[in-house]
């Protein structure tokens, strides 16, 4: 069984808690795009824990998780995240962690360059997380990327860098007036992490062929939302992989396979970490309060998120490019505080309803036009079945599922673990 889990918004819709909680029943989890920009938080019995990196299925010890070609992995931040974990008790070895040899590597330039094209926009920042993440799909592209399985040959190693180093001197050095890298710095910066995660590099498309054929569960997690897809999202305001559910094979190294079911994670209200259009976006107090409600602070960056009301056509756009099965509505408690609950259900572009959504300058024109239904203003928090559920909840809930044309099989009434209603 082949499950992706993705996320239909801008991100942060509560991913980690959702693949947290379905990867009871997986094998393997694997994560097939992005790097540490990522910030899943999970509430377990052992804690509170933040993965940035590392795919959430490892907070469970029989779960094999995977990092997949897909992925920009920078090695000096998975120590720091497998050294915390470990702290919490999480045990992590080559047994249960798999890096793939054709995963690219975010090196510190990557980092620098970042932070130095950020500064370089000033206004115009695309509010980039600054952790090398669109310097290094860049390299992808351009094919200047060290790659972890450069890293079981250090002779060939030495060889590649040479090369690459020489052409990012060029740029860091003409385009930035920074000075230019080091050659033996970034090498000693590469042994030492080749001696550390030698033993997890493998073919891991190799590893999931063989799985898939013997019918083992795997779940593909995804980094942010479909808003964001370097394709689909909010160009230029997007990330820099493919956050979508179709590219799960892909980036996992298992291209021929079809997946079986898509789960949707979607919150029952907007939020946006960066820059870009998020047209149902509010401010002021207003913003204030279903932001403290809500704790809408990055987990990865610590910003503090934008915020709105459930915006349709964002995410009825989200679930269709998922081709979302099934949708798990997160964050319904935090909304319990209104009286009359605001959606965004089409848009006015230069006077016209629209409800595709738009792209280039009609996103960013894009007014929201609301309708009002009734909230259920009490605590759901302690909600378990449908009896439980204040019809209002209940009515919020069917509006949504019907006006983004997708099923709500589980409703998320709080951060813990059982903290949801499964609707069917
Ligand atoms: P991700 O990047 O999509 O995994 O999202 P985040 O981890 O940044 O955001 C989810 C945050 O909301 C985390 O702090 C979760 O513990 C929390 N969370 C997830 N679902 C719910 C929910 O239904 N209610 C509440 N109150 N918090 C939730």
């Amino acid at each position: 069984m082949l499950t992706s889990i993705v996320g239909i918004n801008w991100g942060d819709e509560g991913k980690g808690r959702m693949v947290d909680l379905l990867s009871e029943q997986q094998d393997i989890v694997v994560r097939y795009q992005g790097g540490n920009n990522a910030g899943h938080t999970v509430i377990n019995e052992r804690g509170k824990f933040i993965l940035n990196l590392l795919p959430s299925g490892i907070l469970r010890p029989e779960v094999v998780c995977v990092m997949g070609n897909g992925m920009a992995i920078d090695l000096e931040h998975l120590d720091k995240e497998t050294a915390k974990l470990r702290e919490g008790g999480i045990e992590i070895s080559p047994k249960n962690l798999k890096i793939s040899d054709r995963a690219i590597l975010t090196l510190p330039y990557h980092v620098q360059l970042d932070c130095l094209e950020e500064e370089r926009l000033a206004g115009e920042k695309y509010g980039s997380t600054r952790r090398g993440i669109g310097p290094v799909y860049g390299d992808k592209y351009l094919k200047k990327c060290i790659r972890a399985g450069d890293l079981l040959d250090l002779d060939y190693l030495a060889k590649r860098l040479k090369g690459v180093v020489a052409y990012k001197s060029l740029m860091v050095e003409g385009m930035y007036g920074a000075e230019p890298l080091v050659y033996d710095e970034l090498l000693a910066w590469l042994k030492k992490y080749a001696d550390m995660f030698r033993d997890y590099i493998v073919d891991t498309g190799v590893y999931l062929t063989d799985a898939v054929k013997a019918g083992k569960r795997i779940m593909f997690e995804a980094q942010l939302g479909a808003l964001r897809d370097i394709d689909f999202g909010i160009y230029p305001y997007t990330s820099s992989s493919s956050t979508i559910a179709a590219y799960a094979p892909i980036g996992a190294g298992i291209p021929g396979v079809k997946l079986d079911e898509v789960y949707g994670v979607m919150k029952a209200y907007s939020t946006c970490v960066g820059e870009g259009p998020f047209t149902a976006e509010w401010f002021g107090e207003e913003a204030e309060e279903l932001r403290k409600a809500g704790g809408e602070y990055g987990a990865a960056t610590g910003r503090p998120r934008r915020v709105g009301p459930f915006d349709v056509v964002a995410s009825r756009y989200g679930c269709r490019v998922q081709g979302a099965d099934y949708i798990a509505l997160t964050k319904t408690d935090i909304l319990s505080y209104m009286k009359k609950i605001p959606i965004c259900v089409a848009y006015d572009v230069n006077g016209k309803r629209v409800t595709e959504f738009p792209t280039g300058n009609d996103l960013i024109i894009a007014k929201p036009i609301y309708e009002y239904v009734d909230g259920w203003n009490c605590d759901i928090s302690g909600c378990r079945t449908i009896e439980d559920m204040p019809k209002e909840l209940i009515a919020y809930v069917k509006k949504l599922e019907e006006l983004v044309d997708c099923k709500i099989k589980y409703v998320s009434v709080g951060a813990e673990r059982e903290a949801y209603v499964q609707m069917f």
